[in-house]
């Protein structure tokens, strides 16, 4: 199967009103088979508007009967990856939302430095890549728990170069991980590959595992979080559920196929853990979500409709008077972590793997 077509790296020029022009022509063609084992034995897990009116098309997520992967589909196209990551991560609509404002608040130093602390069992790294390091923040809190560990970031967009700029890591790649280009000149330099809610983003996230082993050196170790299908919380929130409710979340796997792909690739599994990596904001979220949804459209530069300011002014006051309410649920989720990330509502999972060594 071809590589499927990833988000543009180069910023996109704004063109005020394109949503406009119809969803339609973002999304590829429906598909028939499962990506991950072909099979076509398809179940429909979701069908629900987009995640708030101002991206108007409905998002669905099919669910494989023989492997339990869960994908999007029908997917979206190049232009409709970049038009939906440049929203999110570049785009002056990027944190518009109730919804985005309480997950970009979820990367926080503490959680960063309890990932990084994952490694500590291990040799210390001397070189260590964090795929899709955004502003690098995950570098920058791992650094005091791996002081001597000399951090690089990749990532598509330009945050990554800031975050050179702001001395929060070393060497900064622009582009993805698959990128020939990038793969050669990062071939076999690194001790940890990290990639933090990173896999579910891609198109081809089978792909993304070679490309991360290609720049691990022979014996290091690959860190990896991503949500799990499996969590409770999708089957009670339905559309309301943040791993769905993310439009970018392309794939979402079930941790044995992971797992099996790994060893599959010569991996050796060091670790796999439900527990710590919950992120406690899915009630928060899921209500985050739905307040998008019944507030006026926020200040978005391309959606279809032009906001009035009379409009911007109801949703500034609305989103206010909600945010006390947003809160208390976040209090809530954050009271039932304990308890929740030993259950199968945890929301995600983690997996250290070991590369082969190399040959004697
Ligand atoms: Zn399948």
């Amino acid at each position: 199967m071809p590589p499927a077509p990833q988000p543009s790296a180069a910023p996109r020029a704004e063109r005020p009103g394109e949503l406009a022009q119809g969803a339609d022509r973002f999304r590829q063609p429906r598909r028939e088979d499962c990506p991950w084992c072909g099979s076509t034995r398809l179940n429909i897990r979701l069908r629900a508007p987009g995640p708030a009116r101002h991206r108007p098309g409905a998002f669905g997520v099919d669910e494989c009967n023989d492997c339990a992967h869960a994908f999007q589909n029908p997917r979206f196209t190049a232009e409709g990856l970049a038009f939906h990551h440049h929203d999110f991560h570049d785009g002056r609509a990027g944190l518009d939302s109730l919804a985005e404002r309480l997950l970009a608040a979820h990367g926080s130093a503490r959680r960063h430095r309890a990932a990084a602390r994952a490694m500590l069992p291990f040799p210390e790294p001397e070189s260590w890549l964090d795929v899709g390091t955004g502003q690098g923040h995950f570098p920058q809190a791992a650094k005091e728990v791996h002081p001597y560990t000399s951090f690089d970031g990749l990532d598509p967009t330009r945050r990554v170069e800031k975050a050179r700029a702001a001395g929060r890591v070393e060497e900064a790649h622009r582009g993805h991980l698959t990128d020939p280009a990038i793969l050669t000149r990062l071939s076999s330099r690194y001790d940890v590959v990290s990639m933090f809610h990173h896999l579910e983003h891609t198109s081809d996230p089978r792909a993304e595992l070679r490309a991360a082993l290609t720049v691990l050196r022979p014996g290091g170790h690959l860190l990896i979080e991503v949500p799990d299908p499996g969590c409770a919380f999708g089957t009670l929130l339905g559309r309301w559920w943040v791993s769905y409710g993310r439009p970018c979340h392309l794939h979402l796997m079930p941790l044995s196929n992971l797992l099996a792909e790994l060893e599959a690739l010569g991996c050796t599994i060091v670790t796999s853990d439900r527990r710590e990596p919950h992120t406690p904001y899915d009630i928060a979220g899921s209500l985050a979500l739905a307040l998008d949804r019944v507030l006026p459209a926020p200040d978005a530069a391309r959606r279809a409709v032009p906001s009035t300011v009379f409009r911007r002014r109801l949703r500034t006051a609305l989103t206010g008077a909600a945010a006390p309410l947003v809160a208390t649920a976040a209090a809530l989720d954050h009271a039932l972590a304990p308890l929740l990330r030993r259950t199968r509502f945890s929301n995600a999972y983690r997996i250290i793997a070991r590369s082969a060594p190399s040959p004697a």
